[in-house]
């Protein structure tokens, strides 16, 4: 799983998902999220299908809504995503939230469909350690990837490292924050420090903590600004500066995820 992707929530289907995605490939990128509920995997499939890079070296999840969830509704919605990617196979699929009362039963399908080899590999968003216990407890494969709010704001330290102990690769989404972290004084310093935006510093903190991360952006400049981040390392005490930014819940601006 390349440790760096772009994420298209919001990006509208058609020609501005499928630019972004033409640019992105482009430049680099190898790793695309999007989801059912994100409208838009008519146009991502399209940008991968007609690239000139080989499927096989592109990571694409998508994911199954909340009002899909049980064992045939899943294979169902699997299926409706596959087509509208015009794909044989995604890389990963995740479930989107932890609600509705039937995973199991939706981790049984995802299951399945692994093992036809439809996905090649299943994994969860917006579990919490309760969601995962009660899943592993009833699961022949382990999640591979658990993908959740994450950044100087909400470091869910806890969750992240119930994932990294049980081999779970944790993944950014809002790595940005969706920009709520740009102004923040101890950002900017270490921007200036390292001759670097602030996206690039948020972004490269993330990835030597071992998270993968799926910035969004539909703009050139930032789409190639978000991936600039293999040229420096930020310093240990750096690391540490940044550790201390993070406000628990209170840094939390998406849905809990036992409450959505
Ligand atoms: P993000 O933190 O990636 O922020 C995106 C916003 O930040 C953009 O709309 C843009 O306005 C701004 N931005 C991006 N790069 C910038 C730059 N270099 N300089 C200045 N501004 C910049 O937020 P996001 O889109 O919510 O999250 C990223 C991806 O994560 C999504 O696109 C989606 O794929 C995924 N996601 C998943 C879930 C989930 O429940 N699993 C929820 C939200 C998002």
């Amino acid at each position: 799983m390349p440790c760096l992707g772009l994420g298209v929530y919001k990006a509208s289907e058609g020609g501005e998902v499928e630019e972004a995605i033409k640019y992105a490939l482009k430049i680099g990128y190898r790793l695309f999220d999007t989801a059912a509920i994100y409208f838009n995997e008519t146009g991502v499939g399209k940008a991968i299908n007609h690239s000139a890079v080989a499927r096989n070296e592109i990571f694409v999840t998508t994911k199954l809504w909340n009002d899909r969830h049980g064992f045939n509704e899943t294979l169902k919605a699997f299926n409706e995503s596959i087509n509208k990617l015009n794909m044989d196979y995604v890389d990963l699929y995740l479930i989107h939230w932890p609600v509705g009362g039937k995973i199991v039963e939706t981790w049984k399908a995802f299951e399945k469909l692994f093992n036809e080899g439809r996905t090649l590999s299943i994994g969860v968003s917006n579990f919490l350690e309760h969601h995962l216990n009660d899943l592993i407890d009833s699961a022949e494969i382990m999640p591979a990837v658990n993908q959740i709010e994450f950044h100087p704001y909400l470091q869910q330290k806890s969750l992240v490292n119930y994932c990294k102990n049980k081999g779970i690769v944790v993944e950014a989404w809002s790595p940005l924050a969706r920009g709520r972290v740009f102004c923040d004084p101890t950002i900017e310093d270490l921007a200036k420090k390292y001759g670097k935006t602030p996206a690039q510093i948020i972004l490269r903190w993330a990835y030597q903590l071992g998270v993968v991360i799926i910035p969004k952006s539909v703009h050139q400049n930032r789409i190639k600004e978000n991936a600039t981040i293999f040229d420096f390392k930020i310093e240990y005490d750096d690391m540490k500066k940044i550790e201390s930014l993070d406000k628990g819940e209170e840094g939390r601006f998406g849905a809990h995820p036992d409450n959505f």
